[in-house]
């Protein structure tokens, strides 16, 4: 079960309670990649019992965010599915059905513990400089008391009886055999005061009536792990097999990301939420690469792989587990190797949208032009705005200081222009083809440099010192427009 062979049943398991980050996004790529390559199901279950920690709007966003990845499910609560219901709110019946069962079998106790009672044994146990653990006062209470004092009405939650001698092996596919001592577990607490059963009950439930096959999930879940595997044992339920993702480090590579650091990413154009990264012109297909090589890797130099690729070539056997630090500046390589990678048409639909929202009026046509112009050059989609918004511009008006090239006064940079405008008035269309040997002529017989000359005309007519290839431009604008805008030139120089 171990290998990639066998069709993979597995899960995304989030509970909505705030934004999607990289992390869970590439829990849920690998998830969908195991299935894909095994010909398997990916299925998303919504663990959303917590109630306190709800927040409205957090799972639209998800599915939003795992639909822009590209990352689809065969089963979960929208779409349905042989196993549901795929929410966990819509479960608690079960849960329930299954904590009976291991009370039954002496595997779980019903605890009555005043919420005084037990923050005076964790004082106490910080006195005693002790590890918090359940201190196993109705531990070993008997059935008939239990049932007494639940018909006496007494509050209790249901906890796992540990094991108190002995050791728990464990085995995680990536970092193999995890051995603990029993006396360093805990009573852990499965189903609450409020009836509700905690992830540690309700997942295990969950992944065994949904035949799940692997658990990849992330490694915040450890240090509970050995309880997870007990409760299996304790069912006597076919373990699936478990699979701790790689820790994500802040870029400096010192600890774990925090707020902070999110924060600190986002005033430079960054972000770790998956909501925003569209709008700071990420491709997904770019996402997908750069988080999958977060953990992953096929052999030590392939790196761009587009979602087919992926689901070829990716196998569980070549996990990582050493914690990867955020690299945003690899971020950019892989959305650049990405954008070079669209055709034009694809390009242009995608930088469309951020042209609209930056106030200019396109057309696709142009766009599908000026697309492979700029191709080479962007890094993020929206650059493609600072870059090439004057295609859309009735007018560009330049700064005479960017009109006037390095070593050239004002005089000299006016006749540059006006025999610029001679050149251009003299010839029927700005193709480059019709444009450029005469303009190459010019720079040979004002003495000037090509630079000087060539970086004139562009600052007249794109507005910018940087721009697209220059008489590419100038072909897409126009020989109006542009004689208009060398005209302005000249006006503003004279
Ligand atoms: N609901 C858990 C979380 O969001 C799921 C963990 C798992 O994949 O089992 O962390």
């Amino acid at each position: 079960m171990t290998n990639n062979v066998l069709p993979a049943r597995v899960r995304f398991a989030p509970s909505p309670t705030g934004h999607v980050h990289l992390g869970s996004a590439r829990t849920a790529l690998y998830n969908y990649l195991l299935a894909k390559r095994t010909g398997g199901q990916f299925i998303l279950r919504i663990e959303d019992t917590d109630t306190k920690r709800f927040v409205q709007g957090a799972e639209e966003e998800l599915i939003e965010g795992l639909k822009w990845l590209g990352i689809t499910w065969d089963e979960g609560p929208d779409v349905g599915g042989p196993y549901g219901p795929y929410r966990q709110s819509q479960r608690i019946e079960i849960y329930k059905k299954y904590a009976q069962e291991l009370v039954e079998s002496g595997h779980a106790f019903y605890c009555f513990c005043t919420p005084e009672h037990l923050t005076k044994v964790r004082e106490d146990q910080q006195k005693r400089k002790l590890p918090p653990h359940y201190d196993g006062t109705c531990r070993n209470l008997s059935k008939e008391d239990a049932e007494t004092r639940i018909k006496n009405g007494e509050k209790y939650v249901i906890r796992f009886k540990t094991p108190k001698e002995g050791t728990t092996t464990v085995h995680d596919h990536i970092r193999g055999d995890i051995t603990v001592e029993n006396s360093t577990l805990d009573d852990y607490i499965l189903v609450k005061s409020d009836g509700f059963a905690l992830y540690h009950l309700a997942a295990m439930v969950d992944d065994h009536l949904m035949k799940i096959t692997h658990v990849i999930r992330g490694s915040e879940w450890l240090p509970t792990f050995p309880l997870h595997s007990l409760l299996y044992r304790a069912f006597g339920w076919e373990e699936p097999v478990f699979l701790h993702l790689s820790i994500f480090l802040k870029p400096s590579g010192k600890g774990k990301m925090s707020k902070r650091d999110a924060a600190e990413a986002s005033k430079d154009g960054y972000s770790t939420f998956i909501s925003e990264l569209k709008e700071l012109g990420y491709l997904p297909e770019a996402v997908d690469n750069w988080i999958a090589l977060m953990g992953w890797s096929y052999d030590d130099h392939t790196e761009f792989f587009t979602m087919k690729d992926l689901v070829e070539k990716f196998s569980i056997d070549h996990l990582n587990p050493s914690p990867a630090a955020i690299n945003f500046t690899k971020f950019d390589h892989f959305n650049g190797l990405h954008i070079r990678a669209l055709t034009a048409e694809d390009l242009a639909e995608r930088i469309e949208p951020f042209f609209t929202k930056a106030g200019h009026t396109t057309s696709r046509d142009v766009l599908i032009k000026i697309a492979p112009l700029l191709k080479e050059r962007l890094a993020t989609l929206d650059d493609a705005v600072e870059m090439a918004g004057f295609f859309f511009k009735d007018s560009v008006t330049p700064c005479v200081e960017d009109l006037i090239q390095k070593g050239l006064t004002r005089e000299q940079t006016l006749r540059i222009a006006q025999e610029t405008e001679k050149v251009l008035i003299s010839k029927s269309a700005v193709q480059i083809t019709v444009v450029e040997p005469p303009m190459r002529e010019l720079v040979e017989k004002l003495g000037f440099s090509v630079g000087q000359v060539f970086g004139v005309l562009r600052v007249a007519v794109t507005g910018q010192r940087v721009s697209p290839p220059l008489f590419e431009s100038m072909e897409i604008i126009g020989r109006e427009k542009v004689l208009e805008r060398v005209k302005k030139a000249i006006e503003l120089l004279s």
